[in-house]
């Protein structure tokens, strides 16, 4: 089976692109069809040689093959002329442990023109396509069964992501901003990737028949949560959206009578050894501390940035005076079911803004001041220091987890694995009432 795989530009939001550079180590096919009066083309791309492909009115133009000359043509193929080979995109970045590198696929490349850009899809294996996503997802070091309930999911979430691509010509995109992070080919890849892939081939995850929606997120700090706290629904935007019946939050271990409150959150987040199956982790629990200064100096442009964005207008609601004055303090007034901020006050000189939804929460937390691109989680809570006037002086905000929580936790995962769980035990205390298929 193959999977159709839409490629950002390197801020991995944009679907479509400028220009292109393709290269390959391998001798390569290189078709070019949809030329005005001209049948498909065929020529060969040598090793060293770099196709452009640009646009140019509502067509591509491909140069670069001397034998090809310049072609004005709609749709460009680049394939391997024998066997497996690596098909690079010079023009694109994706970081890499240490820097950045331009990323290579195998399979097919398919450059088409939309609009005045270049859209680019990697059409691959589904077991390659599995490959790409794991390496940079989960660590090779996890025990087997976790690696193989990530490759599940991973698979299942490809072919059926949550926001729909199929109007766009393909199945998924590259990018975690949007569907799941895949990185093509790449040398994160280990000998217990590769068994977990193997021994799970073709393997999806299911609820009565039907494909599951496979959410995951790396440590949900002691309780996953439920997906209408967190998400909205892909096709209206409506928040919360409808309940998934198999998408609901799952404790982790032993948790306080006060938890999801957040006397509950406070326990967990002091206890020194909860007894949970994701306490291990580095990111079960964490603290950032901010004085007001360096909050104040950002926040209101955080806020403004996002009021700006379609995707988070709705969830931002301004007081009456429309203006962001000095922050007394943040209120949690709704909390999901793993004690999730699902919508927060800011209580200001000027009056309260209400923030709603844990991305968005998350996200006017941003400061480049102090490299905060978001706070790792939005199940948090806070302590202040005022000064003589009472007034705010700094704010250390406490959380635990690290990502959304909702579906599978991969430190979870690990942490069941841990205790003999097998991949499918995993997946189905995940992912309640769903089941392994293969397809
Ligand atoms: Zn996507």
């Amino acid at each position: 089976m193959k999977v159709r795989v839409g490629l950002t530009g390197n801020d991995l939001k944009s679907l479509v692109h400028d220009s292109l550079h393709v290269s390959s180590k391998d001798m390569v096919w290189v078709t070019t069809s949809g030329e005005k009066g001209v049948s498909d083309k065929q020529s060969e791309l040598c090793p060293g040689q770099v196709l452009s492909v640009s646009v140019r009115g509502p067509q591509l133009l491909v140069t670069g093959l001397p034998q090809l000359g310049i072609a004005v043509c709609s749709r460009v193929r680049v394939a391997a002329k024998t066997g497996v080979t690596s098909i690079c995109l010079q023009s694109l970045r994706r970081p890499v442990a240490g820097g950045v590198v331009a990323p290579c696929y195998h399979g097919e490349l398919e450059l088409s023109a939309v609009g005045s850009k270049v859209q680019a899809v990697a059409i691959c294996d589904l077991e390659d396509y599995v490959r790409g996503v794991l390496g940079s997802e989960i660590p090779g070091s996890y025990k087997l069964e976790a690696i193989k309930a990530q490759a599940v999911s991973a698979r299942t979430y490809g072919l059926y992501p949550r926001i729909s691509h199929e109007a766009q010509g393909f199945t998924v995109c590259d990018s975690y901003l949007c569907c799941q992070y895949f990185a093509g080919i790449t040398s994160n890849i280990t000998l217990n990737h590769k068994q977990a892939i193997e021994e799970t081939k073709g393997e999806i995850l299911t609820y009565q028949g039907k494909p599951a929606l496979a959410l995951f997120s790396s440590c949900a700090g002691g309780h996953t949560e439920s997906y209408e706290n967190c998400f909205s629904d892909p096709l209206s935007g409506q928040f919360p959206p409808e309940p998934i019946a198999y998408l609901k939050g799952v404790a982790e271990g032993k948790l306080s009578s006060a938890f999801p409150q957040e006397a509950g959150l406070r326990e967990l987040w002091r206890l020194r050894a909860p007894q949970t199956v994701d306490a291990w982790s580095p990111h079960f629990r964490w603290q950032v501390t901010l004085t007001a200064d360096v909050l104040e100096g950002h926040m209101h442009h955080a806020v403004e940035t996002m009021r700006q964005a379609a995707e988070f207008a709705s969830f931002i609601v301004a007081p009456p005076s429309n203006s962001f004055g000095h922050i007394n303090s943040f209120e949690i007034t709704n909390r999901g079911v793993s004690g999730v901020a699902v919508a927060m006050k800011i209580n200001t000189s000027k009056g309260q803004w209400l923030i709603r939804k844990e991305l968005v929460i998350r996200s006017v937390f941003k400061n480049p001041e102090v490299k905060l691109e978001r706070l790792k989680s939005a199940r948090i809570f806070f302590d202040y220091k005022k000064d003589k006037l009472g007034l705010l002086s700094c704010v250390a905000i406490y959380g635990l987890g690290w990502g959304h929580g909702v579906g599978l936790q991969q430190t979870g995962a690990e942490g069941l694995a841990r205790q003999g769980k097998s991949y499918k035990e995993i997946l189905s205390h995940y992912f309640q009432g769903a089941v392994v298929q293969v397809l």
